[in-house]
């Protein structure tokens, strides 16, 4: 693996470009939107300069790190020389699907196509490729350079030999890979979003306000950071749209989404990103 296809530069994207880009990968970055593409290259030398300060990483790396991104508007010329493509575009099952539909048609025939999805079905994604064997779930966990878990997701068709590569390659960028079948949500999901989904419905309710929910998690259940803060981080539109997923997937109404979720999404609050959640930023 030489050369790594990531689509997608928002949160995740620009992340995971920048781990490959720091290990020696050549990385091509591909967005449809250019104020994106400036934005994830610019979030990529401030976390780099992070990991100067902490005395991760030298000055040197960096300059190697941004030098090996390049930026590509379109997937037809970004893909064409990636050894393996890794999408991280909008959770969305239809922007997904032709988007792995294009990458079928432009990347090269042997190119594995990994998806960064937190909870769409892998076997969908594979099936509107003719390289179902070479498509694979890679779940990297925000922020990227920080998080160590990759969820691993094998779907019906996946092949064992792609798995191993792709497990082999997770630990060379210093990622702990986790490997899951294909169901939605997988693991970290199913488990994580009915917690925030839970947390939201007794905010609704009255029960505390955001801090109080978010101590009682923290200092009650050991977690880092509480369900509420969490679902700002991740965005409540990502939030929602990943138990929406779940309940059609499940076909199962215990995973609708809180109404206060939806109304919140509704709203344009979508937590750090848009500047205000459960808490303004
Ligand atoms: P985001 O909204 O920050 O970024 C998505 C990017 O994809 C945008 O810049 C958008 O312009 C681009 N895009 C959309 N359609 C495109 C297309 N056809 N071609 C090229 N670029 C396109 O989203 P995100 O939070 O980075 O999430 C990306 C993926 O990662 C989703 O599948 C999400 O479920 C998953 N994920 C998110 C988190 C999280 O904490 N945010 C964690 C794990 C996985």
């Amino acid at each position: 693996m030489e050369n790594i296809a990531v689509i997608g530069a928002g949160t995740m994207g620009n992340g995971i470009a920048h781990v490959f880009a720091q290990k020696g990968f050549k990385v091509q970055l591909i967005d449809a939107q250019a104020t994106a593409l400036e934005k994830a290259m610019a979030t990529i030398g401030k976390n780099l300069d992070r990991q100067i300060a902490k005395q991760i990483i030298s000055a040197e790396n960096k300059a190697s790190t941004l030098a090996n991104i390049s930026t590509y508007a379109t997937i037809e010329e970004g893909v064409v020389n990636a050894d393996l493509v890794i999408e991280a575009a909008t959770e969305n099952s239809e922007i997904k699907k032709k988007i792995f539909a294009s990458l079928d048609e432009y990347a090269k025939p042997d190119c594995i196509l990994a998806t960064n999805t937190s909870s769409i079905s892998i076997g969908q994604l594979a099936a509107v490729t003719k390289r179902p064997s070479l498509v694979i779930g890679m779940h990297f966990m925000n922020p990227v350079p920080i998080m160590k878990l990759v969820e691993i997701i094998t779907g019906a068709s996946t092949a064992v030999s792609v798995t191993e590569i792709i497990v082999a390659l997770t630990k060379t960028i210093d990622k702990i890979p986790c490997v899951v079948k294909d169901a939605p949500g997988f693991i970290a999901n199913r488990i994580l979003m009915p917690m925030i989904n839970e947390a939201i419905y007794a905010f609704s309710e009255g029960i505390s306000d955001a801090a109080t929910i978010d101590q009682i998690m923290k200092l009650g259940m050991a977690h880092p950071m509480g369900p509420l803060q969490l679902a700002d981080y991740i965005g409540l539109d990502v939030c929602k749209n990943i138990m929406i997923i779940m309940q059609e997937g499940f076909n199962n109404t215990k995973y609708a989404p809180c109404p206060l979720l939806v109304k919140m999404v509704e709203e344009g609050k979508l937590g750090i990103k848009s500047g205000e959640g459960f808490y303004k930023y």
